[in-house]
């Protein structure tokens, strides 16, 4: 038993720590297609998460076809930064351009290139 609870506890933390973590550009994998969708988040990373579950969102809509749920274990953290929100935008729209996530409307591939003009 002592051992089990040596093996659970780091990967408890380790999933606490990503979503309590701020000022990240996130990939959501869907695991059933190859979809995927990349956002920033100034706040927690959960709290962003559980929007994306939301069933009126393109992201929970796309899951919910999928028949798959968003589980933390589909977000991949992709960068960080502790400067600014509009440093975080910049790296959110260079991982856009890098990833092209299927997911991203193509409103946010617009936003994001102005965002990176200025
Ligand atoms: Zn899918």
């Amino acid at each position: 038993k002592l051992k089990m609870t040596k093996h659970v506890l780091p990967s408890l933390k380790a999933k606490v720590e990503t979503e309590l973590k701020s000022m990240v550009v996130y990939q959501i994998k869907c695991s059933r297609c190859e979809s995927s969708y990349v956002g920033q988040t100034a706040r927690y990373l959960i709290t962003r998460i559980k929007e994306h579950r939301n069933v009126n969102t393109p992201v929970g809509s796309h899951f919910q076809n999928c028949n798959c749920e968003i589980l933390m274990e589909n977000v991949m953290i992709l960068d960080r930064t502790i400067k600014s929100e509009q440093c975080l935008m910049s790296l959110e729209a260079l991982w856009i351009n890098k990833v092209k996530p299927k997911l991203n409307t193509k409103d946010e591939y617009k936003s994001r290139t102005l965002t990176i003009k200025i």
